[in-house]
């Protein structure tokens, strides 16, 4: 054995750099502290009887190290020991208990917290595959489900691109126009619509697009449009469609559901029909209805009201007169050897004079003056609010009208003259009958002092004005 100088050894146990708490110490095999660093003092050379030194350190030859644990310090150590070849000494190196337990706690907590931490997050992730998975079975199922849906219902379910060519189409369409998916899947919705069809779907787009800025997405659209059939007819769909946004905001196609509504169409259409027929037959009922009250107050020939009207319509006028305290006017018009006329031109010719007095006398007439055709061919003309001068200048003119006039009729030159006789309201009656009287009394004088003349009834004493010519005044 050789012999180690102990400064020596201290100064080299001193020149190790031990973190704090910790020691290192060279004793022999008696236990007795030889050198130790950090130093304390009265230790060295003491021997150190609670050292517990592991027993096969003290085999000659033993190579060994063990564990033990001492208190030298108040520290408590961990101890390591060991044994270098055949030297009587044992080095004993020692680590803070108390600042490894330390470091041990911080450790397991980390780990603890690190463990936690990664369970954590294994169970996020975890459960987040699992959301991911449930909601991937619960679209497939859902899908599954719509299209079950789909495939068995009696309205025609679709879908298109943005560029409107179908990309889906239910069994139901092929049961309502005829055509196959096959056929319709991948051609454009226009395709599939009639000329009317597509004047139609036009507008509407035009309205979606109108409406895009105002409408909120998602927005219904329905219409009605008439689709093609594969027979070459064609089928009336109530289509309601809705635009598919992209996740960018941009519309990426149209789905919808379309109903065949042919039937109700075609009612309507009946309906329609019937409701015009039904108009048409009132339109021509309520023609008829005027045509009849027409017949029953006009009469046919010159278009004049008939007697019928002029003796329910005198007593209402009569009273407007009084009541207004206005003159009325009454003349009766009688043609002057009309026997004649027809015995030399024949009754037709007879016929076309009696017209045309009745266009004369209508032409000077006002819209509240009553002309009628009182009987053959007398007339009656019922004049408001005309004084016997007004009265007498109108028919002056009329008499002087229908004698310059030829009547033409078959190259024939018909000329007739008439004779009057004019009765004024209150002057020279009453009531219409009284008023009628006198005027035919008047249109007799006009005959007995050779027609072709006007009379105007006097206030009594006086006798009545006769005179083609003269003034009444
Ligand atoms: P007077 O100057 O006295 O009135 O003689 P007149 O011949 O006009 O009178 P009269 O009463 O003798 O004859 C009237 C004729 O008018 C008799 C009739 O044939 C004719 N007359 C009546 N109504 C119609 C008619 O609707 N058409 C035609 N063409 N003739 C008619
Ligand atoms: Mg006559
Ligand atoms: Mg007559």
């Amino acid at each position: 054995m050789g012999v180690i100088e102990l400064q020596i050894a201290q100064n080299w146990l001193n020149s190790l750099s031990l973190s704090p708490g910790d020691s290192v110490a060279l004793l022999d095999e008696s236990r007795t502290i030889l050198a130790r660093h950090p130093q304390i003092p009265k230790v060295s050379d003491n021997h150190i009887a609670n050292f517990q030194i592991p027993a096969v350190l003290h085999a000659p030859t033993a190579e060994a190290s063990n564990v033990a644990q001492s208190d030298i310090d108040g520290h408590e150590r961990l101890l390591g020991f060991s044994k270098t070849g055949n030297f009587p000494l044992i080095v004993a190196y020692g680590i803070d208990q108390s600042r490894m337990l330390e470091q041990w706690q911080w450790r397991t907590i980390e780990l603890t917290v690190g463990y936690f931490f990664l369970l954590l997050l294994a169970g996020i992730s975890a459960r987040h595959q699992w959301t991911i998975l449930r909601q991937k079975e619960e679209l497939h199922s859902s899908e599954e489900h719509f299209r079950m849906l789909a495939e068995n219902m009696a309205d025609i379910v679709w879908r298109t691109d943005a560029l409107l060519n179908f990309t889906y189409i239910n069994r139901a369409d092929q049961q309502t126009r005829g055509f196959s998916r096959e056929e319709v899947i991948g051609t454009a919705v226009q395709e599939s619509l009639t000329p009317q069809g597509q004047a139609i779907l036009d507008t509407k787009l035009k309205d979606r697009r109108a409406i895009k800025m105002a409408a909120p997405p998602c927005v219904a659209f329905q219409y009605e449009l008439p689709m093609r059939h594969k027979n070459g007819g064609q089928v009336w769909i109530e289509v309601s469609s809705v635009p598919i946004y992209g996740s960018d905001g941009n519309i990426k196609g149209y789905q919808g559901i379309g109903r065949d509504i042919s039937e109700r169409k075609r009612h309507e259409a009946q309906l329609l029909q019937s409701q015009q027929q039904l108009e048409n037959q009132l339109h021509q009922a309520a023609q008829e209805k005027t045509a009849l009250q027409e017949l029953a107050t006009r009469d046919p020939l010159t278009g004049l009201y008939n007697r019928r009207y002029l003796d329910a319509t005198f007593l209402r006028e009569l009273a407007r007169s009084r009541r207004e305290e206005q003159p009325l006017a009454v003349v009766m018009l009688d043609l002057d050897h009309f026997k004649q006329v027809n015995d030399q031109y024949g009754h037709a010719a007879g016929d076309e004079v009696l017209k045309a007095l009745a266009q004369l006398l209508r032409q000077g007439a006002r819209e509240s003056d009553l002309i009628a055709r009182y009987g053959g061919e007398e007339f009656v003309a019922i004049m408001p609010n005309m004084s016997a001068q007004q009265a007498w200048e109108r028919v002056q003119s009329w008499r002087t009208q229908l004698e310059a006039m030829p009547i033409v009729f078959a190259n024939l030159h018909i000329r007739v003259t008439l004779s009057a006789g004019i009765a004024i309201f209150p002057d020279h009656g009453q009531s219409p009958s009284q008023l009628l009287t006198r005027a035919d009394e008047m249109l007799y004088q006009s005959k007995l002092a050779g027609r072709n003349q006007i009379t105007l009834a006097a206030l009594e004493p006086h006798g009545p004005l006769v005179d083609g010519s003269a003034n009444p005044a």
